[in-house]
């Protein structure tokens, strides 16, 4: 079997998606920009150079569901590539997979497709999550574009398409983040929406006590009378703020747990807070009427994370669980389904399944 099998027995490769641009025999290959701007403008576009076909008619949903399985199938070819050497950026491994590059650059023409279609251009920082996301909050804000805590697992590098050694480096903040906050907030004023502080880096990461980014950003959410969650590995690094979660009903503090043994979140998480500091903080800030959630994301260990519930149920308004998104692992989700949900009854606890394990269970 030579490389490009194995490649495709290791992954099934996307369908040619309909509403892509299919540029054949082109000198001057249209860019898809420009693919989508004489699409949109003279509709299927038939030259000597070749063809242009992007329907519109698809409804969203599918135009939606397309996109996030082309990620999911472009993150599990980049794992692949990177079998034999971790972190290489995603320029060399398009590079060196002609599969991979196409589906970047099919990735790409979604996205300026999406951001077409739903973006807000009024808005500066807080933004609607797109696919998966979109089942942990209505609203998100990045402040923070990076993040030191190095999980093994983390999305985020991947998503913004930075090798994990870059991402991993330094707990940056996004250039005017918080005078572009300010004038978000004030736009939105009193929107009951909930706000998601922050998908790409960690809100109390290691930094966070000396910059106090984080802390003006919830002081703007709450002048603006706005209803927003935190969701940290920072363990003890959000008590600074717990006066400003106490004394506003419209927050909440979401942390992520699915371990119970501190050397497997050392592995996993290694420079995220001690698994101490964290059920301490759920258990401390659940006494002060703050709400807590718990997410169960990635469920990498089935047994570590029934651990987590039995120890802090008593403590956590919510429970969120959703599988691994890109490591490979041989748990048995349909048992882990059964075992989670019959736990939770056990104890009466308020719980999610995302729709990911639900899948998967299924
Ligand atoms: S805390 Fe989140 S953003 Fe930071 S490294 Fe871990 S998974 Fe990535």
């Amino acid at each position: 079997m030579n490389y490009l099998e194995k490649l495709k027995a290791k992954i099934s490769l996307p369908q040619e998606l309909p509403l892509l641009p299919k540029v054949e025999n082109s000198k001057n290959k249209p860019t898809i920009a420009t693919a989508l701007t004489a699409k949109s403008t003279l509709g299927t576009l038939d030259s000597t150079r070749g063809t242009h076909f992007l329907p519109f008619d698809i409804p969203e949903k599918t135009f939606q569901q397309q996109h996030d399985d082309l990620w999911l199938q472009a993150e599990k070819l980049a794992d692949f590539i990177d079998d034999s050497k971790s972190d290489v950026h995603w320029k060399v491994r398009t590079a060196r997979v002609p599969e991979l590059q196409a589906m970047v650059k099919k990735l790409d023409g979604l996205e300026i497709l999406m951001k077409t279609k739903t973006k807000d251009k009024t808005m500066n920082i807080i933004y609607e999550p797109k696919g998966p996301a979109k089942e942990y909050a209505k609203l998100a804000a990045n402040i923070y574009k990076s993040c030191t805590h190095s999980c093994r697992y983390c999305y985020a590098a991947t998503h913004m398409r930075k090798t994990k050694e870059t991402f991993h480096s330094a707990n940056l903040v996004k250039k005017d983040a918080i005078s572009d906050l300010k004038k978000d907030a004030a736009k939105l004023r009193g929107d009951d929406r909930e706000i998601l502080f922050y998908f790409l880096g960690d809100p109390y990461n290691p930094d966070e006590p000396e910059l106090g980014i984080t802390r003006q950003a919830i002081e703007i959410m709450i002048e603006n009378d706005l209803r927003f969650t935190i969701l940290t590995k920072g363990g003890s690094r959000v008590r600074r703020d717990l006066d400003l979660f106490q004394g506003y009903r419209k927050s909440s503090i979401w942390q992520t747990i699915v371990f119970s043994k501190q050397e497997s979140a050392d592995y996993w998480e290694p420079n995220a807070a001690p698994l101490r500091e964290r059920f301490n903080l759920a258990k401390d800030a659940h006494d002060m009427g703050i709400r807590t959630w718990i997410s169960l994301e990635p469920g990498i260990d089935p047994d570590q994370a029934l651990e987590v519930v039995r120890q802090l149920h008593p403590y956590v308004d919510m429970w969120k669980v959703g599988p691994v998104t890109k490591q490979q692992t041989d748990v048995d989700w349909k048992q882990f389904k059964i075992d989670i949900e019959k736990l939770f009854k056990e104890v009466g606890a308020n719980y999610i399944l995302k729709q990911e394990l639900l899948v998967r269970a299924a």
